[in-house]
């Protein structure tokens, strides 16, 4: 074992998939993820797990949580808007309970704890409402002087299309990590976005039109949330590779910290 560096162990949640025309069969439903996720964490040196949905099983889903150095929050359907205190309109879209609490439950603890977690897309909108932000529910409808955003595959978009670019705040960790130009073009496959920051949360990367596309916290704990999708970009961007590494690397630090903080308890308590 020595002499092989620590690889940090990173939870990453799925999602419910329910059935179409009784394929698969509606009970029991399954759990799934997207294979980039999962791709993009190991290719940095992570060791993705992944996390079932006990959103009714607490006790079980923090002996999860506390095995694990790093979230990755991945995209995925709409939050449900009860979670942040809005009726739903019409023009949300699909909605997954399940995800919703376990991953709302997950990240609480976890910016309690300084535990590193990356939010990709829905993934940052589930760091802004744990904080109490809030999210507009459909961008085409309720911010229509936007710029377009939904690229989505469903409409014939490549999930690599370079959709608009975002500036990026110059003193932010997000920018150092990318460590390139203030400005770069991002892919866009969301009709949801920030509405209000949650507290704490700065704005660290911005559209043209103004829409936020990135959150963090500043200081130490890696809790960085952005709009687009990098796992896409990942195998081929090394500005992209260096943020994927910068979440492993906090990773690594925080569980270096939880074993030489348990190596204190463990000599304290012999004497
Ligand atoms: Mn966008």
């Amino acid at each position: 074992m020595s002499g092989t560096p620590y690889r940090p162990t990173i939870g990453l949640t799925t999602q419910t998939l329910h059935s179409i025309d009784g394929i698969p069969p509606a009970l029991p439903e399954s759990w799934v993820m997207n294979q980039r996720y999962f791709l993009a964490t190991t290719m940095v040196g992570g060791v993705p797990w992944m996390i079932p949905l006990f959103d009714d099983d607490l006790p079980t889903l923090r002996q999860i949580y506390e095995r694990l150095d790093g979230l990755l929050i991945p995209g995925g359907v709409d939050v449900d808007p009860r979670q942040y205190g809005e009726a739903i309109l019409p023009e949300c879209g699909n909605l997954d309970p399940s995800r919703d609490r376990v991953e709302l439950q997950l990240v609480k603890w976890a910016i309690e704890d300084g535990k590193p977690v990356f939010g990709l897309c829905r993934g940052l909108q589930i760091i802004n409402v744990v904080l109490g932000g809030t999210l507009w529910q459909d961008l085409a409808v309720q911010r229509p002087e936007l710029a377009k955003h939904d690229y989505f595959p469903t409409a014939g978009y490549a999930r690599q299309h370079l959709a608009h670019p975002v500036t990026l705040e110059p003193t932010s960790k997000l920018a150092t990590l990318l460590d390139g130009p203030q400005t770069v073009m991002v892919n866009s496959m969301h009709h949801q976005g920030i509405k209000s920051l949650g507290e704490g949360l700065i704005a660290t990367a911005t559209a043209p039109d103004g829409l936020v596309e990135a959150i963090e916290l500043p200081g130490e704990p890696f809790i960085i949330g952005v709009q687009w999708h990098p796992e896409v970009f990942e195998m081929t961007d090394p500005h992209t590779r260096h943020l994927f590494g910068g979440f492993i690397a906090a990773a690594t630090r925080f569980a270096e910290r939880a074993r030489s903080a348990s190596t204190l308890v463990g000599s304290a308590q012999e004497h």
